[in-house]
């Protein structure tokens, strides 16, 4: 008789390492959900949670020699255990070992915990030692019962993992011990190697000349690197299994944005080749010649949009260094070849002053440019969607409304998205496929205003090609930036009435650094009245994001036409609005504020030929970062080099924008620290394109989240 039909048809079973982590003892459905939550699936991925850092129980150290702050591992005997009632209820437990006492409190416990610390237990505890009414003790000691005082300490370092709620460290760390040891024992019973169950996607000709150890070694180290292993060297990311994985970490992500990109490049486009000639016209019509640094840009964009195959490119350029005109002249040229263009700002104020550019440019060249906003009456809007839908306008401008449901374009072919920062791999992909019209993709285009240095901008937008334009157009006077106390404030006065007399205009910023909305707005009304008062010659208008968008397009536009002197304004006004007659600029709260965000707010100001100046002022006393960080403002106006100080700063979080999933929370790998390791991993992901595209999936399924997956939206 053969094996019954059941098992026969049964698949083959599963390698352990790819086993759910549900078929580990003791793991139920509850505890499989959290480790979801942390994109644990199989018993491999929990391979791949890495330790934030390490702890040191590998020695017991004498209760008589602790000290307060210190973190450590002891051992002793219990004198005694009581509850006891000082403003809440806890529990007390003594313990000595001969050299000294030290007591263990507990907020939190049950009766069994009380009976486990009867007298004469011994126990051996983890934790931060601190200064107590009763002399040293540990809150909260991790702790466990030793029954024989000779039981060894910790062979290993200790690693504490990154967890997530409902799911206790010391669960995941012994969870993560039993994936090693399966792998381990799969090893040992002969059933294979463990460097061939823990598969190695990385091909040997790029990790030979790297010198780091393999895969399953740097694996074991560093969630149990010996007692020998420098915690320093550990806490720097600096250790060869680290820089291993590292390497690791940014292949993954890196690879797997090209390989998007080059699915995206498969698609069919249309090519744009301007037989109207719009896009010459329009250039010719410009009471200026574009820089050399905007030619050669939008040269690039023009090569890309004649071709068949998408665009998908990242204009970057400074603030004030001429993005937009580049984008008119891409959408004249889909214009002039027939196509629709959707021109898409991230606020309302920005849409607005897009819509009027675009509107001076397009109208003489008889196209008319629709404008679509979250604040436009229904009617309005009803037309604009219809005349969308049929074609009969080829150039509309707008925010995020412009993608909603019900909107329908006619032949889009090419998208603008303005300030790319806050738009994520998946908002590209998206828009991307909402703009598919008659088997064609659009060609899209976005402009980013923060400077990324070229290897991280490389690495972070893989997925996309890059213009530069890296020269700002002539005659700009760079803004003089000076930094000063608030209590100076009333000398600022002065300076904005002498401005505002020679024919200037003056912006003040309130940033929003309150918790509550209700103050933050209340802030910048007060500033508003005060300057009103104390310069009653003076037109004073007030923009704030509470404002409704009628509101805010009368300020905006009554401070463009010189009608009011002074713009108090929050943070609204931090991306691309353009009036080249402000030249003084004062920032409130300055310390408050990231580098970036200062760089990009004093870019409103010094966009004409006359000299800017920016008044930076700070409350309070300074910390080292914000005194760094203002010093920096203050010596450079160049926004790479700001860029690169931010980095150092805080990390490529603030940078790349917290939307930015993925790199922005790397598990290992850092990009400031590891940045020597991208040349070779952007070769090394070209490699894999060319001879090994089948592993970057699996590569990538091992280091990125689904919440961060690269993977077109379904
Ligand atoms: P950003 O790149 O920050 O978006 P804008 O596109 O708003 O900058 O341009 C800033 C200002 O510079 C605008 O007033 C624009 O008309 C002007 N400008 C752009 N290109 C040139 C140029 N080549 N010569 C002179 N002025 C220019
Ligand atoms: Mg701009």
């Amino acid at each position: 008789m053969g094996e019954p039909l059941e098992s026969q048809l049964a698949p083959a079973p599963l390698p352990p390492e790819q086993r759910p982590v549900a078929s580990l003892r003791g793991v139920g459905a509850a505890l499989a959900e959290r480790l979801q939550r942390l994109g644990v699936e199989q018993i491999q991925d929990l391979l791949f949670v890495l330790p934030s850092r390490y702890e040191d129980r590998t020695h017991i150290v004498p209760l008589g020699s602790l000290a307060p702050g210190q973190r450590a591992a002891v051992e002793g005997e219990v004198q005694l255990t009581e509850v006891v009632y000082r403003r809440r209820r806890q529990l007390l437990s003594r313990i000595a070992d001969g050299s000294g006492f030290l007591t263990l409190r507990f907020f939190h416990f049950s009766t069994a915990q009380q009976n486990g610390l009867a007298r004469g237990t011994r126990v051996r505890c983890f934790g931060e030692v601190r200064r107590g009414p009763l002399g040293l003790e540990i809150v909260h000691p991790e702790y466990r019962r030793v029954f024989e005082s000779s039981e060894a300490a910790e062979e290993t370092l200790t690693p504490v993992y990154p967890t997530t709620e409902g799911l206790a460290q010391g669960r995941l760390r012994a969870l993560i011990g039993q994936a090693l040891r399966e792998l381990d024992a799969a090893a040992s019973a002969g059933r294979a190697l463990p460097a061939s169950r823990i598969t190695d996607w990385i091909p040997p000709e790029v990790l030979q000349p790297l010198h780091l150890p393999a895969l399953p070694e740097a694996l074991r180290y560093v969630h149990h690197p010996p007692r020998s292993a420098s915690l320093d060297e550990l806490a720097a990311g600096r250790h060869p299994a680290q820089r291993r994985l590292a390497f690791e970490e940014l292949l993954a992500h890196h690879s797997s944005l090209k390989l998007l990109k080059r699915a995206v490049q498969a698609d069919a486009a249309w090519p744009l080749e301007d037989p109207a000639q719009l896009a010459a016209r329009l250039l010719r019509s410009l009471p200026f010649e574009l820089t050399e640094a905007q030619q050669r840009a939008f040269g690039e964009v023009r090569a890309d949009l004649n071709a068949s195959r998408p665009m998908v490119r990242l204009l970057q350029g400074d603030v004030g260094c001429g993005k937009t005109v580049v984008a008119a002249a891409a959408a004249a040229l889909a214009a002039g070849s027939g196509g629709q263009v959707a021109l898409m700002a991230p606020t309302e104020l920005l849409a607005e002053q897009h819509w009027n550019n675009f509107q001076g440019w397009f109208r003489p060249l008889g196209l008319p440019v629709a404008r679509l906003t979250g604040s436009i009456a229904a009617r309005a809007r009803r037309s604009v969607v219809e005349t969308i839908g049929s074609g009969e306008i080829q150039i509309a401008v707008g925010t995020h409304a412009l993608f909603q449901e019900g909107i329908k374009f006619n032949r889009l072919a090419l998208i603008i998205v303005d300030e790319q920062h806050r738009f994520g791999v998946q908002q590209r992909l998206k828009l991307q496929e909402k703009g598919l019209t008659a088997g064609r993709f659009p060609h899209q285009l976005i402009m980013t205003a923060t400077p990324i240095p070229r290897t991280l901008a490389m690495t972070a937008y893989a997925d996309l090609d890059i213009s530069v334009i890296d020269q700002l157009p002539p005659g700009r006077t760079p803004v003089r930036t000076v930094v000063i106390p608030a209590q100076r404030r009333q000398q600022i006065v002065q300076r904005i009435l002498d401005a505002c007399r020679s024919g200037a205009q003056v912006y003040w910023v309130c940033p929003l650094i309150d918790e509550s909305d209700e103050l933050r707005y209340q802030a910048a009304e007060e500033t508003a009245a005060a300057l009103a008062a104390a310069l009653p010659q003076l037109q004073i208008g007030l923009i704030h994001g509470r404002q409704g968008a009628a509101e805010k397009d009368r300020t905006m536009a009554a401070f463009k036409d010189g009608k009011t002197h002074v713009l108090v304004a929050t943070t609204v006004i931090e991306v691309g609005v353009d009036v080249p007659n402000a030249t003084l600029m004062v920032i409130e709260n300055a310390e408050a504020l990231g580098l970036a965000q200062l760089h990009q707010l004093r870019g409103r100001v010094g966009r004409g030929a006359g000299a800017s100046t920016c008044v930076l002022l700070y409350g309070g006393r300074l910390s080292p970062m914000a005194r760094e960080r203002l010093r920096a403002i203050r010596r450079t106006s160049d926004g790479f080099e700001i860029a690169q100080r931010d980095l150092e700063l805080r990390g490529p979080g603030e940078l790349l924008g917290t939307r930015q999933t993925g790199l922005a929370q790397l598990r290992v790998a850092d990009l400031v620290r590891d940045a020597d390791l991208l040349p070779r991993v952007q070769a090394a992901a070209d490699l894999m394109l060319r001879a090994y595209p089948e592993r970057i999936e699996p590569l990538a399924a091992r280091w990125i989240g689904a919440g961060g997956r690269y993977g077109r939206v379904g």
